[in-house]
């Protein structure tokens, strides 16, 4: 399974992520979704951002949270260009690239995720990850990191 972003949407990924640094920035990520004939899913192209609010008020430097009308307003604005919603992006300020105990807390079914990792206001690494259904507690998802290919 691979995830893919045109260049030009990454740099500003990266600006965005940036100009939110200290603070974690969130936003969804839609586009199409490609299927093998299985039914797996075998690419999510990215093809439009929509950056959202950060509403955490505990840690905002460490934590994200989004508005649930922020999520409606995405699928809306997913549906008027008949593209999906594929996932959600964010930063982890002066942290690496990986999927914590919260991001896996908040795993949803077939929604990828983007964590830009910004360090000391300069851009550090992006990786992508997938759900994955836990093989010790079928009930609970985490992250697994896929691979990432910027067009
Ligand atoms: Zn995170």
């Amino acid at each position: 399974m691979v995830v893919t972003i045109p260049n030009e949407l990454n740099q500003r990924l990266i600006k965005i992520c940036k100009d939110g640094f200290p603070y974690e920035v969130c936003g969804y990520l839609l586009g199409e979704v490609d299927r093998a004939a299985d039914g797996l899913i075998t690419t999510y192209s990215i093809t439009e951002i929509f950056p959202v609010k950060n509403i955490n008020e505990v840690n905002p430097k460490r934590m994200f949270n989004i508005n649930p009308l922020d999520f409606v307003k995405a699928e809306e604005a997913a549906k008027k260009k008949s593209i999906s919603l594929l996932g959600v992006y964010h930063s982890h300020p002066d942290e690496d690239s990986y999927a914590s105990s919260t991001d896996n807390a908040y795993c949803q079914i077939d929604m990828c995720a983007l964590i830009y990792s910004i360090k000391q206001n300069k851009f550090n690494e992006v990786k992508a990850f997938m759900p994955k259904i836990d093989k010790n507690n079928k009930d609970s998802l985490f992250f697994e990191e896929t691979k990432f290919k910027i067009l």
